[in-house]
């Protein structure tokens, strides 16, 4: 593999040094910096001369993720794709269309390491982070394809909720963050974007003073440490208390609340019992919970509950005053569940 130098990762200082290195003068940097940020190819940067094209060409990735194969759902018009990077790993991403615009799910890494049984996207561990570049290519790719059918429409919304736990890959995912915020990048605002994370408590901490205004989403999924154990490995890091606190603290220092994600798992956390239990656990918390309708893993043997289940879970967190939505399933029919386009894949390819 060709060890090119990724530029869209760079922020305008990093590329001043690398464009001094090509001779060249500092204010080229915001010039290639707007040109990379509009997925722009080097052919097409025309206030560059030609001979720095050319090398850029040459010698940089300018683009890092490419769309190589596309599902669009004949049910709400949700497009999947599957990325190929430059070092040809796949990953995958959602593009969902609400009343307010456009809402891509982004992944993190290529793979990942935390374990949980019902997630697609753990099932052959963590293959590597992702760059920050790599993230921001993402966006590109999705507005490139999405501007051939709508000219004038772009993502506005992330989640950053496709393969990988975000807070496993810290730096990058800080510094993709950091560069969304630049005047001149792709100044998608801080409260548009959502951050799940499985509950790495230090990085939950951390975060909280970063000065983000992103949404923090916990995936919890379970009312208490020994259900939670059992479906996540990182619970038996971090207990359920170790966790809810870190949510405090997040509360506390940024004023925001947080978004607990809970998936319905049949026979595991679903039952009345469970939602109370929830609820007595989470009362004093500025929170949301998420409802999230299981896509079921054969794999693992697990399977979502009924639409009964989910009305009487939910009534119980109501009952106790707890703010609760179920979360719409989109792409249903275009494998829309995390990693499980990937993973298809892959399989393919084993097979
Ligand atoms: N690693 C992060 C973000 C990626 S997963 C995290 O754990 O939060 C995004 C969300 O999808 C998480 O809440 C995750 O638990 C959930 N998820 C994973 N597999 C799922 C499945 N089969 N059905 C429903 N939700 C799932």
């Amino acid at each position: 593999m060709s060890e090119k130098k990724e530029l869209l990762s760079l922020g305008k200082d990093e590329l001043a040094e690398e464009l001094k290195g090509l001779g060249q003068p500092a204010f080229r940097a915001k010039q290639l910096f707007v040109w990379l940020h509009k997925g722009k190819l080097p052919a097409e940067m025309m206030n560059l001369p030609l001979p720095l094209r050319e090398t850029l060409a040459e010698q940089y990735i300018c683009n890092p993720v490419e769309i190589i194969e596309e599902k669009v759902s004949k049910i709400d018009g949700t497009r999947k794709f599957l990325y190929q990077l430059p070092d040809h790993h796949l990953i995958e991403g959602v593009l969902m269309k609400y009343h307010y615009g456009y809402t891509l799910c982004l992944s993190t890494q290529v793979g990942c390491k935390m374990g949980c049984l019902f997630c697609a996207s753990t099932l052959n561990g963590c293959i590597r982070n992702l760059t920050a570049g790599e993230m921001l290519g993402q966006i590109l790719a999705a507005n490139r394809r999405l501007q051939m059918d709508e000219p004038e429409s772009s993502v506005g919304n992330l989640v950053l909720m496709g393969s990988g736990e975000p807070f496993d890959n810290y730096e990058n995912v800080l510094k993709f963050l950091r560069l969304l915020k630049e005047p001149d990048g792709l100044c998608i605002g801080m409260r548009s974007i959502s951050l799940s994370t499985c509950g790495l408590v230090p990085e939950m901490k951390r975060f909280s003073k970063e000065g983000l205004p992103v949404t923090l989403s916990l995936s919890l999924h379970a009312p208490n440490d020994a259900i939670r154990k059992t479906i996540m490995p990182v619970a038996k890091r971090y207990s359920m208390e170790e966790v809810l606190s870190a949510c405090r603290y997040y509360v506390a220092e940024t004023g925001r609340r947080v978004i607990f994600e809970y998936a319905l798992i049949h026979g595991v956390n679903a039952s009345p019992e469970h939602a109370r239990e929830l609820a007595s656990k989470i009362r004093n918390l500025q929170c949301h919970v998420n409802l999230i309708p299981l896509n079921s893993v054969p794999e693992r043997g697990l399977r979502g509950v009924s639409e009964k289940e989910v009305h009487i879970f939910m009534a119980e967190l109501q009952k106790a005053n707890i703010s609760v939505t179920r979360r719409r399933e989109m792409g249903d029919d275009i494998e829309g569940a995390c990693g499980q386009l990937r993973r298809h894949y892959l399989n393919l390819a084993e097979s």
